[in-house]
């Protein structure tokens, strides 16, 4: 049996196992948050992969991280640090939004001449669901915090109409293959919902699969990557890119033939890879800060991933796969919805009937 570790154990790890069921992959996500001395018993065949950006220095780590077969070792780095990532896309005149380092001589009057009188700071590195953001605005005379230089960039604020991201797989081969583009929605920096795939964006594809093809072949990627966009009239502008499966793919486990999380697999494991089948359309919406809800197992298009982890406000808990079949269904499940979910959920809601009125 082929045995693929995980550099990490939370839900992207936990449906890497499940994809890795049918083709008798034996998948083992790694806890490497938790301090330990553990070792694991690595084989010289294991192929070792990351569910993560970064991760803790530990034996354990370093163990996974060190192995022959971890693949796509320097990506990781190179990615994670939001510094040397926007200096790939630069380097490859892919277009992103307009950024510079912020460090000790950075001065907010020369930010605010530059790029406007809305500037967002990220932090390098860590940073996930909008955590790790700063917005400096002129109007209330934001200063840079002492402890955000040498620790961020400053990125213009973009007038985006929309984001979308696209996921794709390059094989060993250097056979790159792509899901159609996801339109993702964003409330307070975190992923509230995708749909895909949409014929109205699918004249964005090409440009999209252009850009990808080009990062992943300079990286000579193996496996899953996906790049979230802004859609700013009919040109993308890339956000960011995740060296791994990503959130705004997960409707690719309903929707088509091969999912992201088997893709990834398949690429790694050196298996045929097809262009995956969409089968249908799907809507996937993001479980954040709430209670699991039996009642949505009741809707008749819904797939459920609950990730049992300890609820926490903000914190992502599960998703749901909504199947679109015909769109009287869809309205009828996302009705039922508007009526069991909280506040936060009503402009998510609204946003994906308005996309089907
Ligand atoms: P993720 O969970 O996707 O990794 P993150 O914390 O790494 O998120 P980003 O993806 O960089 O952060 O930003 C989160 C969201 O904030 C974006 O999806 C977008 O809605 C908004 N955002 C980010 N950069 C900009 C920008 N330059 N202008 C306007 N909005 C932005
Ligand atoms: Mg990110
Ligand atoms: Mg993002």
């Amino acid at each position: 049996n082929q045995r693929v570790w995980v550099l990490g154990d939370g839900q992207l790890g936990a449906m890497l196992t499940h994809a890795g069921q049918p083709l008798a992959i034996d998948v083992r996500p790694v806890d490497i948050m938790t301090p330990s001395d553990a070792i694991l018993p690595l084989g010289a065949n294991d192929i070792i992969t990351a569910e993560r950006e970064q991760w803790p220095e530990s034996a354990l780590s370093l163990q996974l991280s060190s192995h022959p077969h971890f693949v796509n070792g320097p990506v990781f780095s190179r990615l994670a640090d939001r510094y040397s990532q926007k200096s790939l896309l630069d380097e490859l005149a892919i277009p992103t939004a307009p950024w510079e380092l912020v460090d000790d001589n950075t001065q907010v009057s020369r930010l605010y001449q530059t790029y406007g009188e809305r500037v967002l700071m990220k932090r390098r590195t860590g940073g996930y669901d909008g955590k790790g953001q700063h917005w400096l605005k002129q109007a209330e005379a934001g200063e840079i915090p002492a402890d955000w230089r040498n620790q961020a960039i400053a990125e213009q604020a973009i007038a985006f109409e929309e984001e979308v991201s696209l996921v794709g797989v390059r094989t060993r081969e250097g056979r790159c293959v792509f899901y159609p583009l996801a339109l993702n929605l964003h409330q307070d920096g975190i992923l509230m919902a995708s749909i895909a795939p949409l014929s109205r964006l699918s004249h964005l594809q090409a440009q999209a699969e252009t850009m990808l093809t080009a990062i992943m072949n300079e990286l000579e990627y193996i496996g899953v990557m996906a790049m979230e966009c802004f859609r700013v009239a009919d040109s993308l502008l890339v956000n960011e890119l995740a060296p791994r499966v990503h959130n705004s793919g997960h409707w690719t486990q309903a929707a088509t033939h091969m999912d992201q999380f088997q893709l990834h697999l398949r690429a790694l494991c050196s298996l045929p890879i097809p262009q995956p089948q969409v089968n249908f359309q799907c809507v996937m919406l993001n479980l954040i800060g709430i209670e699991k809800d039996d009642r949505w197992l009741s809707l008749p298009n819904a797939e459920l991933f609950w990730y049992n982890k300890e609820v926490r406000p903000g914190r992502k808990l599960g998703h749901l796969n909504l199947s679109i079949h015909a769109t009287e269904q869809l309205s009828g499940s996302i009705q039922a919805l508007q009526q069991w979910m909280p506040a936060q959920y009503q402009a998510p809601l609204a946003w994906i009937l308005a996309e089907f009125a």
